[in-house]
């Protein structure tokens, strides 16, 4: 393992099963997480999205709030305006409950150099894609990589993930629904996965000593390791 590997949780969407069943578990191993919100659905439009008192809750327990826009449009589909306004409304309505996002996570990892221009200008330091590998210092900061776990994976495949990962400098993972087996094929939910898999994840995590970060921390740190390693202050990975 590189001495400085590191991996970040993050969990899309804002599904309350995350609060409900992904935050004890995090609790319990003292991992922080990052939870990328769609602002549109904190306001209460379904019961299986986390509310304001629940980002309050998380934000108290450590972990960090991220931007899932306004309401999970296709970014590449969008005109100027409806772009602009799914990215910074979008953290304008977080702001507004006294969140301060500062990281972002692209919609279905849909992204152009356009689109990652606006993240950039709507000032976020760093944003994720879907794209499945893990980052080095050569990464751009707004297009960061990640592993997504989904229902068909165990947590045994997700070990191995962290496993290759260890040669790169930092792996970030990405969950959607925490529940049952049942639950997820009763609502055809391919993208979420159980408490049993996390927790296995997160045991595995911890017996190995990896350090846990949000993506926020993740950015920092890995600032400081470019800086080390090449003996640079420039902060890499900007240009797109
Ligand atoms: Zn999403």
């Amino acid at each position: 393992m590189k001495k400085e590997f590191f991996v970040s949780l993050t969990f899309d969407d804002g599904w309350k099963s995350a609060i409900t069943n992904a935050a004890p578990l995090l609790a319990r191993f003292g991992m922080p997480a990052t939870f990328y919100i769609i602002s549109d659905c904190v306001f209460g439009c379904r019961d299986e999205y986390m509310n304001v008192d629940d980002l309050r809750a998380l934000t108290l327990a450590g972990h960090e709030i991220g931007a899932h826009t306004k309401s999970h449009k296709y970014l590449t589909e969008l005109s100027q305006l409806e772009l602009w306004n799914e990215i910074e409304q979008g953290a304008e309505d977080l702001r507004a409950l006294g969140f301060d996002p500062c990281t972002f996570a692209y919609p279905f990892g849909d992204w152009n150099p356009h689109v990652v221009k606006q993240v950039r200008e709507a000032g976020f330091m760093a944003a994720r894609t879907i794209a499945r590998g893990m980052n080095t210092e050569k990464t751009n900061h707004l297009l960061l990589r990640g592993y997504g776990v989904r229902k068909e994976h165990s947590a045994n495949d997700v070990i191995s993930w962290i496993v290759r990962a260890m040669r790169s400098d930092w792996l970030i993972l990405y969950f959607h629904q925490i529940e049952q087996a049942e639950v997820l094929s009763e609502h055809k939910w391919i993208y979420g996965t159980t408490p049993a898999v996390l927790e296995g994840v997160l045991l595995y995590l911890q017996r190995e000593h990896i350090p846990i970060v949000t993506v926020a921390d993740g950015i920092e740190r890995f600032v400081k390791i470019a800086v080390k390693e090449k003996g640079s202050s420039l902060v890499p990975g900007h240009a797109v």
